[in-house]
């Protein structure tokens, strides 16, 4: 086999056969195919497109790349009538679902075995979060990580598996090559991950707008339809929730402010918009992990573990378990606390129109709470707490947020970038909801 010939018959339009997808995969991950014949490669799928079979393909040999796990519940679980669900965010901003649903979905009886990542540029990862909670342990060997999930029903770590290696490499390549949208890349990229892990069942949150990998929603769309797709080909039930990041999520931005913000969500008291978040994921997990037999049912089922307390006691046990001695719970004072806190004021008047989201994780970023680069070291306390969101009406001089820093230099940068994302209008904006459709097997609901 020639990679030449491989490269010809793709930009002429032809499909890939499985043991050239294979042969690709296995000899760029050896160094024994160079990035210039890959990138020409990448950039002929971008242009012709990957057909089911090929993005199958694709993504088998990429998570064929590394280790593969048994997340299932007949492995990892006591409760073998119960199924394990993963959740993958697609990526946002101020998005600290996975905080809240690993303990909500668990207290509804759904085993949760998470493995999760850091951030990186204008977006957060769920590790950095939980590190800012001071005790709490990210890095369990494996065989407490099983322990705590069979004894706890959860357990949340960073991923320390060599899992889907070419996805990393690859992903490399396709950042400096325009090749990051296309939709069959970016499906063997998220899946080959999840299916590594080996979890019964997947619910994705497949972000569009303008903090999202893809902007458009028919792009998002259909992103959330090849992954469905995928993941029901590889026998996993899969639900794609199709939601909006045309603003950031909740009103917290940065690692402590979102652990503060996820307790108070889990306690039932959270902002409306990331509430309604958790509900749709929650109720699609509990209903792949067959804990209801219906989304209404277990939507119920997901809102009463949140008004009755539940879901935050499975939230203090998992700290408890993986290290934290202080009652955490009792006052977010004991999370790290910034030592400047400044209020940005409104210059403006009218109805907040846009928010650009990437803008203000970039802002947030400027403040210390992501990185630049994979070295950089983060300020837990850093970030922005909004104020107003989108369709809200400002008043000249109102507070539209309040920023978070130990470094205080970095203000007057980060709020010049944040007040930069922000649009006003005379007209009322109308709040659109936050879920836009939801895509199983069976098809597309798009929402009201
Ligand atoms: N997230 C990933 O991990 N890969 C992509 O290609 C896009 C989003
Ligand atoms: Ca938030």
């Amino acid at each position: 086999m020639r990679f030449y010939d491989i490269i010809a018959k793709k930009r002429d339009g032809h499909e890939l056969s499985s043991s050239e997808i294979n042969y690709f995969i296995k000899n760029y991950s050896s160094g024994n195919i160079p990035d210039y014949q890959a990138s020409a490669l990448l950039m002929a799928i971008y242009i012709q497109k990957m057909s089911t079979r090929e993005t199958f393909d694709l993504t088998y040999a990429m998570m064929n790349s590394g280790d593969c796990l048994n997340m299932n519940a007949q492995t990892i679980s006591n409760d073998k009538t119960s199924k394990t669900v993963d959740k993958h965010s697609t990526g946002g901003v101020g998005d600290t679902t996975t905080l809240v649903l690993c303990p909500l979905v668990a207290a509804c009886g759904v085993p949760v075995a998470k493995m999760a990542g850091r951030g990186l540029g204008h977006t957060g990862g769920t590790i950095d979060k939980l590190e800012s909670i001071p005790g709490f342990q990210t890095d369990l060997p494996p065989d407490l990580f099983l322990k705590q999930v069979r004894e706890l029903g959860v357990a949340v770590c960073s991923q320390s598996a060599n899992l889907a290696p070419a996805d990393k490499l690859l992903y490399g390549l396709r950042d400096v090559t325009a090749t990051v949208g296309d939709i069959s890349l970016a499906t063997a990229s998220i899946m080959s991950k999840k299916l590594a892990l080996g979890c019964d069942a997947i619910v994705l949150d497949v972000k569009y707008g303008n903090g999202a990998f893809f902007e458009a929603l028919d792009d998002a769309l259909e992103l959330a339809k090849k992954m469905v797709e995928i993941g029901e080909y590889a026998k996993k039930r899969t639900i794609a929730v199709v939601t909006d990041m045309n603003q950031p999520l909740g009103n917290a931005i940065g690692n402590a402010l979102e652990v503060k913000e996820a307790m108070e969500t889990l306690q039932n008291n959270g902002p409306e918009d990331f509430t309604e978040l958790i509900l749709a994921l929650g109720a699609n997990m509990v209903l792949l992990g067959e804990k209801a037999t219906s989304y209404e049912e277990a939507y119920k089922l997901v809102q009463s573990k949140l008004e009755d307390g539940s879901a935050f006691h499975k939230f203090k046990n998992l700290l408890q378990y993986q290290g934290v001695k202080e009652d955490i719970a009792q006052g977010s004072n004991k999370l790290p606390i910034a030592t400047s806190i400044v209020d940005i004021q409104s210059a403006n008047s009218g109805y907040l129109h846009t928010i650009q989201s990437d803008q203000v994780g970039m802002s947030a970023m400027i403040l210390g709470a992501g990185r630049e680069k994979k070295e950089d070291i983060i300020d837990l306390a850093a970030g922005i707490v909004l104020h107003k969101k989108r369709g809200d009406f400002v008043n000249c001089g109102d507070t539209l947020a309040t920023m978070h820093t130990c470094n205080e230099n970095r203000i007057q940068l980060a709020k010049a970038r944040f007040l930069n994302a922000l649009t006003f209008s005379d007209e009322p904006v109308p709040k659109n909801t936050l879920v836009k459709a939801i895509v199983t097997k069976e098809g597309v609901k798009v929402m009201p």
